[in-house]
């Protein structure tokens, strides 16, 4: 058997591949392009019929219903010619912009080449070219990667890991942490408003404190915690802990024998103005999880990057070699997709890019906790910023603050957000519900014309929030309206 699998290696070795195929000749699409031309005035339609028409609801009430005709680095472009810049990413997807001409171009490569795809008792070159190129950009220790799809398959990937390498079972996160929304994630998410209904989750699921120290050795000390798992900035609220916190929270794991699983799934691959946001604290975890922008925002895909040890507890018989795993992990447009990105994001000097025009940004967006009284805080690491409102002290405004958080906790982050959109075609997001931050999450090579055009939208949005009785307060009014109608089904 051993000899047979040793001849096979060889003979792929010296054959050559030659991709001598004419099995595209004469292939008839489905003219793609033509029917998305032909029925796109139907799209919220059909996705009210037969997909989520709560979302179609959302989209119309907030004026985010916009026909989007192309895509091209960090700006969509509306049937109009209207350029609009991108902060949202596709939720962080698109580090590298939209149709990046270097992904494009290698993944139409890999279709054309008539591969061996999903062999499943085989493995592929590109998996390991891929796993070769993050090892070598992961901090100390990390040697082992393990693909998966997304986000949440990859927290589900590290949880069962931790179990199987540790024997414990306990998982310790943090309050407003977000891992997915798969059973196992949705078990360590700090969101409340993510797992009601959804129950019973997981046991031995314990939740702490973000960026609190005492809290995390209280859950790691009686010697039964498999992993504390965190985000290095906690994407929901952009919460940026001390500079202690992840460099404690890794001693206390090691003290303790638990691992410590960082989820860099939003903040991996450049995003905070390092190639993982743990390199900001110098910290070395046991597990690093990654998704989002690894594949240029074209294909699914998840990784963890794990030490080898806990990499070969879990496969460590024959007969476990496929103990965990998916079928559409590691497949060639991925793999492919993913190298691709790693070069462009080397090539283009997008790491660097997203440190120096994102602090730059942040410098820009500060003086308005001064200058204005709804502006708590402005904060962020590279391409990753948060600015926080909060209840003012004055009268008047503190009356019109109350009408939209009576309607909704968090409702008053559309009165920026919307205005960002309709009058300065900026796409952006509250940094999650029942808290009052907008979040920006740029493509990471935005230029110097695009900081001003943030920084002034954003300034202009937030003086302009402070008119009370202006439009945006009428924006208000009947945002509170609809917020109430909707919560009550009407
Ligand atoms: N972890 C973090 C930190 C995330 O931000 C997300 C997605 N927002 C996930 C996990 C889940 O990723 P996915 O949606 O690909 O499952």
């Amino acid at each position: 058997m051993r000899r047979r699998i040793r001849q096979g290696t060889r003979f792929a070795v010296v054959r050559r591949y030659t991709p001598a195929f004419d099995f595209l000749e004469g292939a008839r699409g489905l003219k793609i392009l033509d029917l998305i031309a032909e029925r796109l005035p139907e799209k919220y339609e059909l996705h009210d019929r037969y997909l989520n028409g709560q979302l179609v609801r959302l989209l119309k009430t907030i004026g985010y219903d916009v026909a989007y005709t192309e895509a091209r680095g960090p700006y969509l472009f509306d049937g109009q010619g209207n350029r609009y810049l991108d902060l949202l990413s596709g939720w962080g997807v698109f580090a590298l912009g939209r149709n990046h001409p270097k992904l494009v171009s290698v993944l139409s490569e890999v279709l054309h080449g008539g591969l061996p795809h999903l062999i499943q008792m085989d493995v592929t070159i590109l998996a390991g070219l891929l796993a070769e190129r993050l090892v070598a950009k992961m901090p100390p220790g990390l040697e082992k990667i393990f693909f998966c799809n997304s986000g949440t398959e990859s927290v589900e990937a590290a949880m069962k890991f931790a179990r199987y390498a540790t024997k414990r079972s306990k998982i310790v996160y943090v309050e407003r942490g977000y891992h997915g929304l798969s059973l196992g994630s949705l078990s360590i998410n700090g969101m409340d408003e993510f797992r009601d209904g959804f129950g019973p989750l997981l046991p031995d699921c314990v939740r702490i404190p973000f960026d609190d120290l005492a809290a995390l050795e209280n859950a790691l000390s009686g010697d039964d915690v498999a992993a504390f798992v965190v985000e290095p900035i906690v994407g929901h609220s952009v919460s940026i802990p001390h500079d202690d916190y992840l460099p404690g929270a890794a001693a206390l794991c090691k003290r303790y024998g638990a691992l410590l699983v960082c989820d860099e799934v939003q903040t991996g691959l450049g995003r905070t103005g390092k190639f993982l946001a743990v390199e900001h604290w110098g910290v070395e975890p046991d597990m690093v999880c990654m998704a989002k922008a690894l594949s240029g925002g074209f294909v699914p895909v998840g990784a963890v990057a794990c030490r080898r040890w806990v990499f070969d507890a879990v496969y460590d018989r024959l007969d476990r070699a496929v103990v965990h795993g998916s079928t559409y992990s590691k497949n060639n447009l991925a793999m492919a997709a993913a190298l691709a990105t790693l070069e462009v994001i080397d090539e283009e000097g997008l790491v660097e890019n997203a440190a120096t025009v994102g602090s730059q940004i942040v410098e820009d967006l500060r003086p308005l906790v001064d200058e204005f009284e709804f502006v708590k805080d402005v904060r962020g690491k590279g391409m990753m910023i948060g600015i926080e409102f909060h209840r003012p002290e004055s009268l008047r405004l503190r009356a019109a603050w109350k009408l939209l958080e009576a309607a909704n906790d968090g409702l008053f982050g559309q009165l920026i957000t919307i205005p960002l959109f309709t009058k300065h075609r900026i796409l952006s997001q509250l940094a999650g519900q029942h808290v009052h931050v907008v979040k920006y999450l740029p493509p990471l090579g935005i230029t110097q014309e695009d900081r001003e055009w943030i920084v002034s939208a954003t300034r202009a949005v937030i003086a302009d929030a402070h008119h009370v009785g202006g439009a945006i307060w009428n924006l208000g009014k009947q945002l509170a309206g609809a917020t109430i109608r909707m919560k009550t089904g009407g």
